[in-house]
C-alpha cells in the first residue's frame, strides 16, 4: 500500500481572519488542480469556522495547531476535540515542540492527546525532534525514540492509520537552518524502523512520515527525493500563497517521479 504524501501548513499565532481568508483563497486558486497528495493548513482557531467555508468545495483539510486533552468540563480557555470537529476539523497537530517547550507538554500529555483525538476522529500530526544540544551529545535517536514510544503507548496498529508523524528538528524550526537531506532521512528511516518494531512492516511502511524545519521551494525536492520522506510540516513558508503553493507543486512532483 503506497502512504499519504501530505503538505501541511502551520500558520501558527499568525493571520486575523482577513488576512487568513485571502490566504487562503488564494491557496485555493493555486492549488485547486493538485491531485495525488492531501494538502492540510493549520490556521489559528478563530479562523477556523471562516476557512472552513471556503475550503468546503475543494480537497484541501482543516487541522488544528494544538487542542486539549479532556472532552469537556471546565478548563477556562481550552479547545476540545469536538469543537474542533465541529469547525470542520480533520486534523490536530499533537506535541509541537513550540507546545513542548512553552507549555510543558510531555510524551504522557502528548499520548493522552493522541488518544483523545483518534477518539473523536481527529487525524493527529505527531511532532517529535531533538534540540541542538541534544544532537550534538550524539542524543538524536535516543530522543526520537523515547518521544516516539511515549507518545504512541497504547495506540493500536489499525488507530495508526490515523496517526501521521512529523519528524521536526527543534534546532531547524524557524532558524532557516533544514536539516540536510541526509540527516533527515536517517531519523525518518530509524522512525519508520521503530514503527515496524512495533506495529509490523505493513503499519510501517504505510504511515506517512513529515519533515519539518524551515523548508522552502528551494530545498523541498532534496528533502522530497529521500525515500523515508513523505511530505513537510511548513511553518514560515506556509504564510504565503505562492511560498506554500511552490513547496508543495515541486515536493510532490519529485515524490511523484521517484515513485
Ligand atoms: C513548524 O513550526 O512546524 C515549522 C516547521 O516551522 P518552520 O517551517 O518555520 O521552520
Amino acid at each position: 500500500m503506497e502512504r499519504d504524501i501530505i503538505f501541511a501548513g502551520n500558520w501558527k499565532m499568525n493571520k486575523v481572519i482577513k488576512e487568513a481568508l485571502d490566504l487562503v483563497n488564494g491557496l485555493k486558486r493555486e492549488l485547486l488542480d493538485i491531485e495525488g497528495c492531501k494538502i492540510v493548513i493549520a490556521p489559528p482557531y478563530t479562523a477556523l469556522t471562516c476557512i472552513n467555508d471556503v475550503l468546503l468545495d475543494t480537497d484541501i483539510a482543516l487541522s488544528a495547531q494544538n487542542m486539549f486533552g479532556e472532552d469537556s468540563g471546565a478548563y477556562t480557555g481550552e479547545i476540545s476535540p469536538a469543537m474542533l470537529k465541529d469547525t470542520g476539523c480533520e486534523y490536530a497537530i499533537i506535541g509541537h515542540s513550540e507546545r513542548r517547550k512553552y507549555f510543558k507538554e510531555n510524551e504522557e500529555i502528548i499520548n493522552s492527546k493522541i488518544k483523545l483525538a483518534l477518539a473523536n476522529e481527529l487525524r493527529a500530526i505527531f511532532c517529535i525532534g531533538e534540540t541542538l544540544s541534544e544532537r550534538e551529545e550524539n542524543k538524536t535517536m535516543d530522543i526520537i525514540q523515547t518521544q516516539l514510544l511515549g507518545g504512541l503507548k497504547d495506540i493500536s496498529s489499525q488507530d495508526m492509520s490515523n496517526v501521521i508523524v512529523a519528524y521536526e528538528p527543534v534546532w531547524a524550526i524557524g532558524t532557516g537552518m533544514n536539516a540536510t537531506p541526509a540527516q533527515a532521512e536517517e531519523v525518518h528511516a530509524f522512525i519508520r524502523g521503530k514503527l515496524t518494531e512495533l506495529y509490523g512492516v505493513e503499519t510501517a511502511e504505510s504511515t506517512t512520515i513529515l519533515y519539518g524545519g524551515s523548508v522552502k521551494s528551494e530545498n523541498i525536492e532534496e528533502l522530497m527525493s529521500e525515500i523515508d520522506i513523505d511530505g513537510a510540516l511548513v511553518g514560515g513558508a506556509s504564510l504565503t500563497i505562492a511560498h506554500f503553493s511552490e513547496i508543495v507543486k515541486k515536493g510532490l512532483n519529485t515524490k511523484l517521479q521517484r515513485r
